[in-house]
């Protein structure tokens, strides 16, 4: 049997950054819009772009259950920007209010657009966890990670603030690895 593609999460936002990402590391994608498809994936990656839209839509859409028995049997998640607000256990009470609506799969507490507003977005390096060489990340109205919870590993950094977290197989990412210059990030 050929290996199952890596499932990108495709309502919304940039998931065709990923599959472009996905192409460069040799891996076959699927875009995601219904469980069926889910179900036919070894991992899922969960785009940036706009969480409050994602919110909605992945409730019209059937997904969230799905999703949640997906990290449960142990298949990897990789939520970036927006994707990493969706997997948090916790948003900033005031954003809660415009309508974000988190899968609650990693326990940490996210400010939306915690970097500032569009004008404030911005490239730089990020160091990796367990890698010499720091990769580029876009951050672009990106989450600011304030609290990390018990056994939550930080796996990377930016100006020595946690910008990237794991607990088991599910990972989020403050910034775009996808946008940035040869930025993979293996599933
Ligand atoms: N600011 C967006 C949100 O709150 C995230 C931006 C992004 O994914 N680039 O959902």
């Amino acid at each position: 049997m050929t290996e199952q593609p890596v499932g990108i999460l495709a309502l919304q936002g940039d998931f065709a950054l990923h599959a472009a990402a996905l192409v460069r590391q040799g891996e076959a994608y699927l875009y995601v819009r219904r469980p069926g498809e889910l179900a036919a994936c070894r991992g899922l990656v969960i785009p940036g772009g706009e969480s409050t839209t994602m919110t909605r839509l992945l409730d019209i859409v059937g997904l969230r259950q799905p999703i949640l028995d997906f990290a449960a049997a142990g298949k990897p998640i990789l939520g970036t920007c927006a994707g990493l607000i969706m997997l948090a256990t916790r948003v900033d009470e005031d954003e809660r209010r415009h309508g974000v609506k988190p899968l609650g799969l990693l326990d940490v507490l996210v400010r939306r657009n915690g970097y500032g507003r569009q004008v404030d977005s911005f490239v730089d390096e990020v160091a990796v966890a367990g890698r010499t060489e720091t990769m580029q990340g876009v951050f672009i109205r990106a989450p600011r990670i304030l609290e990390v919870g018990p056994g939550v590993e930080v796996v990377a950094t930016w100006r020595g603030e946690t910008v990237g977290v794991r607990r088991g197989n599910v990972t989020g990412l403050a910034f775009h690895p996808e946008a940035g210059e040869g930025g993979a990030w293996h599933l």
